[in-house]
């Protein structure tokens, strides 16, 4: 039996789809005007495990992700670059997708944008106003949270509590401080689209709303994203989906918990920010899923090199087993002995393991332990048929590879990819050499980076430059 925590309700549940092996996912997705940082990286790749998770379970599963593509930060960045927003949008939007592409994240089966869906944002905020819900103020819309007798249930916030704290917006004239902007009336030089209360453009909220009753339907199973989202967002999407279809919008609500660097809060101003993409010219995309897996994904985390180190020497362990099997495979041994192992009891403990509450730390200590007892049964025999090593692969191919993401076969059927990658890896490593002597030091590193994103780690000694194929 699942059992997913739900914010909701503040406790495990037993999880059951409204259809039977269907499974509707809605997940937040990046505002793209920059690179996504690496407490984005976590909700991504935890979603995708879960996602993965479900799948290997043997769900259907109908996965979306939303790309905000107009906003107060877009406009900003698009202001102090000088370009149009959509550009930035365009930008990064594309930066998104090859950062998730080299994360191992499998694509989402749409990724709707809010400026595609401006008639659908309208049609809702005309249901909110028609309900009595919505209000204008001069070319905007704003929610009336004292409307929504439900407001404050995902988050647990009272709204007297709310309001004492509120911070009041000078010049706008709202009913009260919590309302939120559902349309907000065009400013000189911002993008625009035409609506019944004039030009303007949608607040961010209501795109999460129109967009997933749009593409999961009025009520969906699972709402996924960062802990930080529970409030406002996430309140407001109900108050918005609930408000207009007088349905439940979402039956488990599952977030993310917080990301901190060296045990302090991830800031620009503290200097210790990072992209994904600067993580991953240091360490590859399994050393960092396997450094997430290994908390729970609801819980908080804290990233260090030591936690990426210590990720990466777990790996080696993975891939020297994964090597081995590609090599017993390959030798087709029939003559040896073939040892008794209980895999159904690895699937069955890695099973229970993601089946309460997704809980990937036991499920990756689950495959360690796999990983010594194959190593002590091999040692124990003299020589073991490749028999035995088709049912380790099989395992580690859909629990490792298939829901971790922290093994890639094709990978370590690539390490032996001949002599000729070899030659031109030391071909690189030689023009390298002579670069860094021509003291041509950018191109010595684009190579050595150039390298790093193929999975080629170069390593500089005294002498000479060694290199490892991640
Ligand atoms: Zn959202």
């Amino acid at each position: 039996m699942l059992s997913i925590y739900n914010t909701l309700t503040k406790q495990k549940e037993e999880f059951k789809p409204i259809t039977p092996h269907n499974i509707k996912m809605y997940v937040c997705g990046p505002t793209v005007y920059d690179y996504f940082h690496i407490g984005n990286a976590r909700s991504f790749i935890m979603s995708d495990i879960i996602r993965k998770y479900l799948e290997f379970k043997g769900f259907d599963i109908m996965y979306v992700m939303n790309l905000t593509d107009v906003d107060d930060k877009i406009i900003k960045k698009s202001n102090e670059e000088k370009v149009e927003p959509q550009n930035i949008a365009e930008k990064y939007t594309k930066a998104f997708f090859e950062d998730i592409e080299k994360l191992k994240i499998k694509k989402a089966d749409i990724y709707p944008k809010a400026t595609d869906h401006i008639d659908d944002i309208i049609g809702m905020i005309k249901e909110l106003k028609a309900n009595g819900l919505a209000y204008e103020v001069d070319g905007n819309v704003f929610y009336d949270v004292r409307k929504f007798k439900e407001y404050g249930k995902l988050s647990g916030k009272k709204l007297d509590e709310l309001e004492s704290g509120a911070r009041v917006e000078v010049n706008i004239e709202k009913n009260d401080p919590l309302d939120f902007a559902l349309w907000k009336k065009a400013k000189e030089g911002e993008p625009f689209w035409k609506s019944p209360w004039g030009a303007g453009r949608p607040g961010w909220h209501i795109e999460c709303s129109a967009m997933s009753c749009k593409h999961l339907g009025e009520t969906f199973d699972i709402h996924a994203g960062g802990h930080d989202l529970i409030f406002p967002h996430h309140e407001n999407e109900i108050a918005q989906s609930e408000g207009a279809t007088g349905k439940k919008f979402v039956n488990y609500w599952l977030h993310f918990g917080f990301l901190n660097i060296d045990n302090e809060k991830m800031s620009k101003s503290l200097g210790n920010f990072f992209t994904a993409r600067d993580i991953l010219k240091k360490y590859s995309a399994e050393a960092v899923r396997l450094a997430f897996s290994q908390t729970h994904y609801a819980g908080p985390l804290n990233f260090s090199d030591e936690l990426l180190a210590s990720a990466e020497k777990g790996l080696e362990k993975l891939n020297n087993l994964a090597e081995k099997i590609e090599e017993e495979i390959k030798a087709n041994v029939t003559n040896g002995v073939t040892p008794e192992f209980d895999f159904e009891k690895y699937k069955s403990d890695f099973v229970s393991a993601m089946d309460d509450d997704f809980n990937s730390p036991q499920a990756c200590a689950v495959i360690f332990d796999f990983i010594r007892e194959v190593n002590r049964t091999v040692s124990s025999n003299k020589k073991t048929n490749t028999e035995f090593y088709d049912g380790v692969k099989n395992f580690l191919k859909q629990t490792a590879e298939g829901v971790l993401g922290i093994l890639d076969f094709s990978k370590v059927l690539k390490k032996g990819g001949g002599e000729l990658q070899n030659e031109l890896i030391e071909l690189f490593i030689k023009i390298r050499t002579d670069a860094k002597k021509e003291k041509n030091f950018a191109l010595a590193d684009k190579i050595r980076d150039e390298l790093k994103e193929i999975g080629i780690t170069l390593q500089d000694s005294k002498d000479k430059t060694t290199y490892k194929i991640s």
